[in-house]
């Protein structure tokens, strides 16, 4: 049995936040102050999340990617990679990086395949008001580290916004190649906690690459496959740049992902109005029958997109942090 949806598409990527918590406050995505966050009993212990990744991965799924919240304040984080690791699949991580000088060697150790690092801006005065915190050179510290544990590719991540660091999309694509490691730019999507989204603030990914196309020769790598973000070899390569139009261009038609919330909710995409909660199962003596019934039938009511576009659209209640991006 598969994880296969009404459209045919196959899930093979499981997305499982570890925590809704976090070590920063990034304005596109949490308030200031005053998270309703999740009650501590709520969260997924390490035994549910190994149970829940091996029927998952008994059901085809062969990558499985950590967040949250900010998956690396979970105080057992490498405890949880190396026993997600032990089932066979790959797996990854997205991560603020704040935790990554103490950490990357451990996570390498423990099996951790790949690393996303999130930062979108080099300039201190900017990450401050954009997370809230003036932690920029503990991130700098944290791919540094990454990078010396050797998680390549690296990858780090941008979110794209007017009149805040879109000044910065070349500077960032030269710091990311100084490392030897792949920027990648994503379309701000109406994920904030205060619901402010507001689409003349995202800078779409046409003007992404008009302004990269400025400063590189910029070539097309052919089919991304199921991956998010097209990617453009700069200059000639080997350096690439990636860019994720999840808003402008959307990717849903080759969408492969499938989410566990923190608190063992199933959700079968990033803006999905339902979810299904295994916490019955798991914690009222359901069976490994039962939580494949909950996984395949959430997939198979997958829609077909997400419908950023429609006049319908409605932003999801929970915000990104609690989700896991
Ligand atoms: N805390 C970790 C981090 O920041 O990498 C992992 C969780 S975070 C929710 C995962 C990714 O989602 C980050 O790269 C973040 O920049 C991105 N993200 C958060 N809110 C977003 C939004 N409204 N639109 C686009 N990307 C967003
Ligand atoms: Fe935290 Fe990541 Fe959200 Fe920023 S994007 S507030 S680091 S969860």
């Amino acid at each position: 049995m598969t994880l296969v949806d009404g459209f045919g598409r196959v899930h093979r990527d499981l997305r499982i936040s570890l925590t809704d918590k976090c070590s920063l406050r990034c304005t596109y995505c949490m308030p200031a102050e005053g998270v309703p966050w999740l009650e501590r009993d709520s969260i997924l212990t390490t035994d549910e999340i190994e149970r829940v990744a091996r029927v998952a991965v008994g059901l085809g799924v062969t990558e499985i990617r950590l967040t949250g919240g900010e998956p690396l304040v979970r105080k057992d984080a490498v405890e949880v990679v190396r026993r997600l690791a032990a089932l066979g699949p790959e797996v990854s991580m997205t991560t603020n990086g704040l935790r990554l000088a103490e950490l990357a060697v451990p996570l390498r150790e423990a099996g951790l395949a790949r690393v996303n690092v999130s930062l979108d801006t080099l300039d201190r005065a900017k990450f401050l008001e954009l997370t809230r915190r003036d932690r920029l050179d503990d991130v700098l510290a944290g791919i540094e580290a990454a990078r010396a544990a050797g998680f390549t590719p690296l990858k780090i991540n941008a979110v794209a916004m007017r009149d805040v660091n879109e000044d910065e999309i070349v500077d960032l694509v030269r710091y990311a190649v100084s490392l030897g490691a792949q920027l990648r730019f994503i379309e701000q999507m109406p994920l904030d906690a205060g619901h402010t989204w507001d689409r003349g603030h995202m800078v779409p990914g046409s003007e992404i690459l008009e302004r990269l196309g400025a400063a590189f020769r910029l070539e097309p790598v052919g089919d991304r496959g199921s991956s998010p973000a097209d990617t453009w070899t700069l200059d000639g390569g080997p350096a690439t740049v990636g860019v994720i139009a999840s808003v402008t261009a959307p990717f849903c038609a080759a969408c492969d992902r499938i989410r566990i919330t923190a608190d063992g909710h199933v959700r079968n995409c990033l803006f999905a109005r339902e979810e299904s909660d295994l916490v019955p199962v798991l914690r009222g003596g359901g069976t490994d029958d039962d939580l494949v019934r909950i996984l395949t039938s959430s997939i198979a009511a997958k829609r077909a997109g997400h419908g950023i576009d429609s006049p319908t659209f409605v932003q999801p209640i929970r915000p990104m942090s609690a989700i896991g991006g």
